[in-house]
């Protein structure tokens, strides 16, 4: 099999993995100039490390990714911190990891028992059919009160989904906390130090990766092959994976039914805006992750101090920050300048640490994405389109068909290598 992948993110070079492992000859085609799509990272000239573009982390029960950091060889660069995870509530952090610090959050004794129990119920039901029912809103209104929802989960379901965030079904947050673990895992190196090991032993396995070459447009031809377009010519192929966005597998494939293109129009998704920060002391008192209400208050949802988790020392000393929201494409951020976005939020930063002044900032970095976190309605498993296209030969495989995990790279791994299985079989029939 003759087989073609857009996309060298992990969802694309998971599957090239599976392809030239069994022998196909795979040209894996990617827009950017190196591997990990949303997961990639980049460097400061002083670090020893590379950073993500977007904070990333793994949980223990991510078995996927780790398998296949087994599987590679990289087993022992897999280490596992235990950052502390906090919430924002009127102007004071409250840790919420370990888990039994959330009896201190300030909600009434009686909230504490209906969520605690909740929490439990949850942790311990498989059955999330019975949950993608009903929104999370709704859910945990019932089940564990107004205040819970308001001061616990309102700020992130708001953060993930803004105007979406009552559309949400509960299956979502099932799946979080089904997988939640404490420990958080990461690579030495950085993300993007797995990308690479990733996309080198795919290489070594003989698959042909061609960094800087958009794909343009995808044809089914009278014969059922598929010819893939890109700026350095024509190329045919017996088989075709995309690994993009639902928008932008609407663009390549104008061949595709109408009743398919307007399904892939129906999938909901978020984008994300990240300013990250180099500062040259430490903001917050030891927390990693701080979630942020909708308040106005502050600008932006997030607020995460990498270098609570991963030791300045890999950053020359920089004590790193992202400053991070999921927004729709059309929000002005995705529009304005990065001197902009940073004079509307670093004031905000006095709220974390009231001896913050802007000369604090050694330099700042943005990256913004239009398609971060796809949006997962009521009863969405009947609207995931299967891997299989329409269209003879042509698969897809993102993350608006992970569910009801929530998106992330373990997921890409286990679709990439579950498409790369379903072609392959159907291609010996
Ligand atoms: C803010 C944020 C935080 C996240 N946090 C975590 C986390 O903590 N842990 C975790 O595991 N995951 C996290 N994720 C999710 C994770 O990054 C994704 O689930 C995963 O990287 C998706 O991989 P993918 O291969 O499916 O898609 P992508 O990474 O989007 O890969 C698609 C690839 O296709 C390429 N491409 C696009 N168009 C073309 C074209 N025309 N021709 C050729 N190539 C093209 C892109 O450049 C990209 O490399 C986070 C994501 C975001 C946005």
């Amino acid at each position: 099999m003759k087989v073609a992948v857009i996309g060298a993110g992990v969802a694309g070079l998971s599957a090239a993995l599976n392809f030239a492992g069994a022998g196909h000859a795979v040209t894996v085609y990617e827009a950017s100039n190196r591997p990990g799509g949303l997961a990639s990272g980049f460097k400061d000239p002083t670090w020893d490390w590379e950073l993500e573009r977007f904070y990333h982390h793994w949980f223990a029960t991510d078995t996927d990714i780790i398998n296949l950091i087994d599987e590679i060889g990289q087993r022992e660069k897999l280490f596992f911190p235990t950052p502390v995870t906090s919430i924002y509530i009127d102007g004071t952090i409250y840790p919420a990891t370990p888990l039994w610090k959330n009896l201190f959050l300030p909600i009434s004794l009686i909230s504490k028992i209906r969520y605690a129990l909740s929490g439990v119920y949850l942790r311990f039901t498989k059955n999330w059919q019975a949950l993608e029912k009903v929104t999370a809103h709704d859910w945990i209104v019932k089940m564990m009160g107004q205040e819970v929802y308001r001061v616990v989960w309102e700020p992130l379901l708001i953060g993930k989904f803004g105007k979406y965030h009552q559309e949400v079904n509960m299956a979502w947050m099932w799946a979080r906390l089904h997988k939640r673990s404490v420990k958080l895992g990461y690579f030495e190196g950085g993300f993007q130090a797995f990308n690479q090991a990733l996309c080198d032993y795919v290489g070594n396995l003989g698959a042909d990766i061609k960094f800087n070459t958009p794909v343009q447009k995808i044809t089914s031809q009278a014969d059922q092959t598929l010819m893939v377009q890109t700026p350095d010519g024509m190329q045919t192929f017996n088989r075709v994976l995309s690994t993009t966005s639902p928008g932008l597998l609407r663009k390549l494939v104008t061949q595709l039914p109408a009743n398919y293109l307007a399904r892939l129009q129906n999938l909901k998704s978020m984008g994300a805006v990240v300013l990250i920060l180099a500062l040259k002391h430490r903001l917050t008192q030891g927390h990693y992750w701080i979630n942020l209400p909708k308040s106005g208050e502050l600008p932006f949802l997030a607020l995460v101090e990498h270098t609570h988790y991963i030791s300045p020392e890999h950053y020359a000393g920089d004590h790193i920050i992202y400053c991070g929201d999921y927004l729709e494409p059309d929000h002005p951020y995705f529009s304005m300048s990065q001197a902009e976005l940073l004079n509307l939020f670093l004031p905000a930063l006095t709220k974390f640490n009231p001896e913050f002044r802007p000369d604090w900032v050694r330099t700042s970095w943005l990256f913004r994405e239009t398609y971060a976190q796809p949006v997962p309605p009521v009863n969405h498993s009947a609207n995931i389109p299967p891997l299989a296209t329409p269209l003879p030969g042509l698969y897809w495989a993102s993350m608006s068909q992970v569910y009801p995990w929530d998106r992330g790279t373990n997921y890409a791994v286990e679709i990439g290598r579950r498409v790369a299985r379903l072609m392959m079989q159907d291609y010996k029939k």
